[in-house]
């Protein structure tokens, strides 16, 4: 049985970035007949906006992307991600560089535009130095998989990557942990999102084999960026989805994705064809 999601921050309104993931993911799951659930990454407290949550709720609803299933909140699942951190006791270490140090020891930058973490703090805390964040331990075996829609994929983490954060300084646990946590808990076959996060699924499929979780199969729909190639954001000035006109919206979505025009999203699953879509990571648009 098909398990898809979609799973916003709940940072601000629904813009046409989210938007395309959104629908993208619900096609997916609707014509295979499957169930699509939605999950709110809201962990991350400061960059949260107070009532974003539900407008999305209400603008998804409002364009007819239905849901099963109640909704899922991470900040209501902590102990979850606690006791993963705890099964991964043996694969992590805490680190006490602070950003400063790791920028000057760093290995370069990533892909995703992160320091590359050399390993300072392997073999034990140096004296002197308060733990920060945890880290899990990579190592040089490449970590592949055959995305849907952007092809062979293959990263190295501990050369492209470095040991990465798990637990955060701040004392919030990281995205890459709760998302994986999350995914093998709802039991998601399918993740179809947006290719900004094509680099983090390396290091996503790793946890997943160091939790003895499966893996799922990876779609990567190509991210909406601005003019000067900035993924569409609150941060960019992204406008939010105008839920007076949710036919434009949809059929804009469908251009952006490569499918044919329908009238409406029942004609949009029986048309929905994922060879069809772009095998690009990003695609500019005028908005935003
Ligand atoms: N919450 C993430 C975002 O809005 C998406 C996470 C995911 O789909 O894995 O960018």
């Amino acid at each position: 049985m098909y398990v898809g999601r979609f799973a916003p921050s709940p940072t601000g309104p629904l813009h046409f970035g989210s938007l395309v993931a959104a629908l993208a993911s619900w096609l997916d799951a609707r014509a295979a007949r499957g169930r699509w659930l939605v999950r709110m990454e809201d962990l991350d407290a400061p960059r949260q906006q107070q009532g974003a949550a539900d407008l999305i709720l209400g603008t998804l609803e409002r364009l007819g992307l239905n849901w099963d299933g109640p909704v899922v909140y991470q900040s209501l699942r902590l102990r979850d991600y606690e006791s993963a951190l705890e099964k991964l006791r043996l694969h992590t270490y805490w680190c006490g560089c602070t950003r400063r140090e790791i920028s000057d020891c760093s290995l370069g930058i990533a892909a995703d535009g992160a320091q590359i973490y050399p390993g300072t703090c392997r073999a034990g805390l140096p004296a002197g130095k308060a733990a920060r964040a945890l880290r899990v331990r990579t190592d040089r075996q490449p970590v592949s998989f055959a995305d849907r829609a952007q092809g062979p994929q293959a990263q190295i983490l501990q050369k492209e990557v470095g040991d990465f954060v798990v637990y955060r300084a701040d004392g919030q646990f990281a995205y890459q942990l709760a998302v994986v946590v999350d995914d093998a808990h709802q039991g998601i076959t399918d993740v179809v999102r947006g290719a900004d996060l094509l680099d983090s699924t390396a290091r996503q499929i790793y946890l997943q084999h160091l939790l003895g979780y499966s893996t799922p199969r990876y779609l990567h729909v190509p991210a909406a960026v601005n003019a000067a190639g900035e993924k569409l954001s609150k941060q960019t000035g992204a406008r939010p989805i105008d839920t007076a006109k949710p036919e434009q919206a949809i059929r804009n979505t469908l251009r952006f994705l490569g499918q044919a025009p329908a009238v409406d999203l029942e004609e949009a699953i029986a048309n929905w064809d994922p060879s069809r879509i772009p095998r690009r990571r990003a695609i500019a648009i005028e908005d935003g």
